[in-house]
């Protein structure tokens, strides 16, 4: 017997790497005019590293010991950079101390306490006045630590973008008429420099996770029905708030995984431009 059109969709999109949590997701692919997309693990391979360790003056830390205190508290955190900052402390064979007291806030950072005292590793404009520094200026994303309230040191990472990134925002573009999006809780230089390798030109940075879902909003609002692509905790918002909302498997927050209508389940990015195009094929079948 032959499948049913938008059943063999479903299976395809499979085949093609993207698990659709229903046939009403493959419909409303096919309706996509607009994209947005999520900078950190999205469109970067998720996976930065330390390029940078500025303890500073007075604070008694040199750059090893800024490094295992940021890493003690972002020890119990899934996040990139969380990861990022604790990979370069084992590398280095740095020992943690014990964090108790762990919250994190998705788009702004982490707090613990460590040693007895409080810990905040986080985005520097969220954490203190003039928080902007020169390593963001440079393209850089940074992070500042702060002990018991006082700035302590800074350290900058970088990502990059994923293979193919480039080629599907090509493809996005196409397919939509206009250009993707990227929305991200990184600061506007960072973003600026990566959209600019990828070929994106419109960038919305400095986003808390309901700015993102605003966003989109706002969008849909004005007519677009709205494709996101996200991973993040951070993103969960935004992936409600799209008439569609795609979530990036590998290295995606649980929590993304589940408010998202569909995974990419293996980590290319090309696989998307492919299952819209297999959407819009679908729905010639059905109508
Ligand atoms: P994106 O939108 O690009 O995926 P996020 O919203 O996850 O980025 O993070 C935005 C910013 O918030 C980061 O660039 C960083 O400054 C800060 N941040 C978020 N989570 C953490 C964390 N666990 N440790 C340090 N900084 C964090
Ligand atoms: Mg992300």
């Amino acid at each position: 017997a032959t499948m049913p059109p938008l059943l063999s969709a479903i299976a395809n999109a499979g085949r093609h790497g993207v698990l659709a949590k229903s046939a009403v997701v493959m419909e409303r692919l096919a309706q996509i005019d607009a994209v947005a997309l999520d900078k950190t693990g999205t469109l970067t391979e998720g996976t930065p590293r330390v390029t940078d360790l500025r303890p500073l003056p007075g604070s008694g830390l040199d750059e090893d010991a800024l490094l295992a205190l940021a890493a003690s508290a972002e020890h119990p955190s899934e996040h990139p950079l969380a990861r990022a900052i604790t990979g370069t402390a084992r590398e280095r064979g740095l020992v943690l101390a014990e964090a108790t007291d762990f919250a994190s806030a998705p788009g702004t950072g982490v707090t613990a306490t460590v040693k007895g005292r409080e810990i905040r590793v986080g985005a520097p404009a969220r954490l203190f006045p003039g928080g902007a520094t020169d390593l963001e200026a440079s393209g850089r994303t940074a992070v500042a630590v702060l002990r018991d309230g006082a700035p302590v040191g800074l350290i900058g990472l970088a990502d990059r973008p994923r293979p193919g990134a480039a080629a599907t925002v090509a493809a996005l573009t196409a397919y939509t008429g206009r250009s993707p999006v990227l929305l991200t809780g990184d600061n506007e230089a960072a973003a600026r420099r990566l959209a600019a390798e990828v070929g994106i030109t419109e960038v919305r940075a400095g986003l808390l996770p309901q700015d993102k879902a605003a966003a989109v909003r706002e969008w849909e609002q004005a007519g677009r029905k709205v494709l996101l692509v996200g991973d993040g905790v951070n993103d969960a918002p935004a992936l409600a708030a799209a008439h569609t909302g795609v979530a990036m498997g590998r290295a995606g927050s649980d929590l993304a995984l589940e408010t998202a209508d569909a995974v990419v389940v293996r980590d290319e990015l090309a696989t998307i431009p492919a299952v819209l195009d297999l959407s819009r094929r679908a729905r010639r079948l059905v109508i």
